[in-house]
């Protein structure tokens, strides 16, 4: 027996949810089901920000935060000002969850607990009459004369409206191409690189709090940020930000690729020369003592790298030596060969090209009736809550078009 709805969610995440609770306040009488496959909706919203979740950022200037999005482009920039980072601490604010801000301007609950966030949503939802079936995975969505017929475990569901806010759901990006639409093919954003190198040996847990980090690419890709060493590699602000920006061509050279570090960004090389031959006044102080504010074993991994030890003192090192120290400081190369985890934030680069939906509604142009919201979109963010903020802003826009398109 078929049921009819006049829209089904498929997909009760971030998007999923805020698409439909915009679209219950704007259309308080449509029927609206929301299909989740897990056995709990919002499961990345509990997981996210290490289990604070890190809701958006605190910066409301359009063109700034469009900065952190590798892929979006101005096509975002239409979704992302119908809906800012303002309207999402506004919104949750006003739903009785009161987000702070820290010092880097990331935004979090103030209980610093995600479970505020999912209780707030699924709050919202069973108020507003939003009919939410977890642990039933939508199987198939297909075109019916009414509009859509979508199969889910449970049954069949007759609708005029799809918003198919899947995430980075492999399925989802199946439904997307059979009804029309190109992929941009998904790959990993936000990751740590693994990097096997017996420098890094034994420095787990070091880090750095300014680096400059490059892909040596054609053109190169470079980021700043704080730099740490992990067990298998490196991580860290600056890594994460180059893993993003440079997430394509990685999976194209499958993660492996050459990175030089610049542990010294606030020096020219110039200056770092002069800085280390002015050391071999000191005299009888070791090498092993870093003249720079660098921690002491990553100075001593950079000192292994060359020609020097580090129980030497500077009055012996040669000129030539101390020249090749500054140019490794500058330029310390590492092989990536593959890509490690970052435990607190992961997203998928790539999915539905934005040219394909109407961006004031987010209905697609290949099949009217169906919207398209969050990580399904060839949309990502670095990581300090723009992740969200896309999501929040895309199911926004979507439960206005599909409101507009079911008066
Ligand atoms: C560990 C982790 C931590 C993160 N932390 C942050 C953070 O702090 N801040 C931030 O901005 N971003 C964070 N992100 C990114 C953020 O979670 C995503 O950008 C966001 O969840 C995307 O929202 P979405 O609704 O598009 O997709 P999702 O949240 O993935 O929701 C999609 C939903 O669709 C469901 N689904 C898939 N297939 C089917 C099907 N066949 N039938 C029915 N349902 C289906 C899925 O189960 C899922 O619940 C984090 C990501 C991870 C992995």
């Amino acid at each position: 027996m078929k049921k009819t709805f006049e829209t089904v969610i498929v997909g009760g995440g971030a998007a999923g949810f805020f698409g439909g609770l915009r679209l219950r306040a704007l259309a308080p009488r449509a029927s609206i089901l929301v299909l989740e496959s897990a056995a709990r909706p919002l499961g990345k919203v509990l997981i996210s920000g290490g289990g604070r979740c890190n809701v958006t950022h605190d910066l409301n200037d359009l063109e700034g935060l469009l900065e952190f999005y590798p892929r979006g482009g101005p096509a975002l920039a239409s979704i992302l000002r119908r809906f800012m980072p303002a309207d999402t601490v506004k919104w949750f604010e006003s739903h009785g969850v009161k987000l702070k801000t820290e010092a880097d301007g990331r935004m979090f609950p103030v209980t610093d607990r995600s479970q505020s966030i999912v209780d707030c949503l699924l709050k919202q939802a069973a108020r507003s009459g939003l009919e939410v079936r977890s642990g039933d995975p939508v199987k198939s969505i297909a075109l019916s004369p009414e509009g859509y017929l979508v199969q889910s475990k449970s049954g069949l569901f007759s609708c005029r409206t799809v918003l198919l806010a899947s995430g980075s759901s492999p399925a989802g990006y199946r439904w997307a191409t059979a009804l029309g639409h190109d992929l941009i093919a998904p790959v990993p954003s936000l990751f740590s690189f693994k990097v096997d190198s017996p420098l890094l040996q034994g420095l787990a847990g070091v880090s750095l709090s300014r680096s400059r980090a490059s892909l040596l690419l054609d053109p190169p890709i470079t980021q700043e940020g704080p730099l740490l060493v992990t067990h298998w590699g490196l991580s860290g602000p600056a890594i994460l930000k180059l893993s993003a920006w440079g997430a394509r061509v990685l999976a194209d050279c499958s993660w492996r690729c050459p990175l030089s570090l610049d542990l010294v960004p606030d020096h020219t090389g110039a200056e770092l020369r002069r800085l280390l031959l002015g050391q071999k006044q000191g005299g009888r102080h070791q090498l092993g003592n870093p003249p720079l504010e660098l921690p002491r074993s990553l100075w001593r991994a950079v000192l292994k790298g060359g020609e020097l030890e580090p129980q030497r003192v500077w009055a012996e090192a040669s000129n030539r030596a101390l020249g090749c120290l500054a140019e490794r400081l500058k330029d310390w190369r590492f092989e990536i060969v593959g890509r490690g985890v970052f435990k607190d934030e992961f997203v998928t680069a790539g999915g539905v090209p934005l040219e394909q939906v109407q961006l004031k509604t987010l209905e697609s142009r290949r099949s009217p009736g169906l919207f398209l919201a969050g990580e399904i979109l060839n949309v990502d963010g670095l990581t300090g809550g723009f992740n969200f903020q896309s999501a929040w802003a895309s199911g926004w826009v979507a439960g206005q078009g599909i409101a507009a398109r079911l008066q």
